[in-house]
């Protein structure tokens, strides 16, 4: 059976053109960058042009980026980084939506004597900039929110936000690790100070991530070692991974626009059939600010594990809620911030679809979906018969 696969914003496919530049770093340019010899200076090229590439699609300095093993690292660091080099600020600015990566860091700093102000969001998962505003104060050391949810896929309006935290002299980090390669970003245009992105959410490989620092912005070092990564991030680097991200933000700078009106088409199909052809179903997130490959649709009454099981048998891959945590029988805490009631909370399903979807996929996956929702109805103790 073919896999449709309908969840990218869990990881994606490696491009095949990453995946042919990467294959000459394993068995012969194995060289370690920061050796003396000529070998060694072929490869620490390769990591100059990788520097380069993420730059270009960004819009920064080449200086400014900091490879890491994942948008994970990339989130602890800024926030761990940034506290370390302002100790005498005690408060920092999240959302209760954030990725779990940004959230229990936020929430274990708050046991260390951290005041941690989480913002809320509306029905539509939008955030009250006034809020913020209010928010911030004197002793506020950090703002970090993040650039696109990964579950609704709903889009902040993060220059506005950074110009806030800007006009206050407070450091600004956004979590973009579900914005770049799907939006446009120019951080030359933006008051963005730290910026984290990961390599598996635009077909780079899994265990490569960046984190951008704005020139001029205090972080302290993160891992302590060699002198890698201008001193911040030790540690021999993860070469394959970084050029294979390099050519992938190559490939996204490039072909951002035309590809991603193509998955917008697919996306837009895919929801508007869903949602027709099956009742009590329900959007979750902003219609109109949203990433152009997610959709995540309530089926009201069922659950979206037993959904997801069925799709499974057509070869469908899609998530319900974010891939760290299914496996809890919780619903999604970015649709309780949301206020999405429990019995349409509990059935939600993110579909996410990348440059590889197809039009034949929407249409087998909308042809199966109906039957599978009426058929959990009828098995359901939440609807009447
Ligand atoms: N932030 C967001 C918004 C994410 O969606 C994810 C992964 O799903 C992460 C951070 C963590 O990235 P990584 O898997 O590279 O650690």
């Amino acid at each position: 059976m073919k896999t449709i696969y309908f969840d990218n914003n869990a990881t994606t496919k490696v491009a095949e053109e990453v995946f042919e530049e990467m294959k000459p770093l394993f068995c012969e340019l194995y060289g370690n960058p920061s050796s003396m010899h000529t070998f060694g200076g072929q490869i620490s090229r390769k990591i100059r042009q990788a520097r380069e590439r993420v730059a270009g699609l960004l819009g920064c300095e080449p200086s400014e980026i900091i490879f890491t093993s994942c948008g994970t690292e990339s989130d602890n660091a800024a926030i761990k980084g940034t506290l370390a080099a302002v100790p005498n600020k005690r408060k920092i600015i999240t959302t209760r939506v954030e990725h779990p990566a940004v959230l229990t860091v936020c929430r274990e700093l708050g046991n260390y004597g951290y005041t941690v102000v989480e913002l809320g969001v509306d029905k539509r998962g939008r955030l009250d900039l006034a809020e913020l505003e209010e928010a911030i104060d004197d002793n506020t050391a950090l703002v970090t929110i993040m650039y696109a949810n990964n579950e609704t896929g709903v889009v902040f309006p993060i220059d506005k936000v950074a110009e806030l935290a800007a006009g206050r002299g407070v450091v600004f980090h956004t979590d973009a690790v579900q914005a770049i390669g799907k939006i446009p970003l120019n951080l030359a245009k933006s008051s963005i100070d730290l910026l984290s992105l990961s390599g598996h959410k635009l077909h780079a490989p899994k265990g490569v991530g960046v984190l951008y620092v704005r020139k001029g912005t205090r972080i302290s070092p993160f891992m302590l070692g060699g002198h890698q990564e201008a001193g911040r991030r030790a540690g021999t680097e993860n070469v394959p991974g970084i050029v294979g991200l390099g050519k992938a933000c190559e490939l996204a700078a490039e072909n951002l626009e035309k590809e991603n009106s193509k998955v917008k088409y697919l996306r837009d199909k895919l929801e508007g059939a869903m949602l027709e052809k099956c009742p009590d179903s329900r959007l979750n997130g902003d219609k109109d600010n949203r990433l152009p490959n997610t959709s995540n649709i309530s089926f009201e009454y069922i659950e979206g594990e037993a959904i997801l099981l069925m799709l499974d048998k057509y070869g469908i891959c899609a998530s319900s809620g974010s891939a760290c945590t299914s496996g809890s029988l919780e619903p999604s805490h970015v649709l309780r911030a949301m206020g999405v009631p429990f019995t349409a909370a509990h059935g939600s399903i993110r579909f996410s679809l990348s440059r590889y979807s197809t039009e034949a996929e929407v249409d087998y996956t909308v042809e199966k979906m109906p039957g599978i929702v009426n058929r959990l109805r009828e098995l359901s103790p939440f609807v009447a018969k």
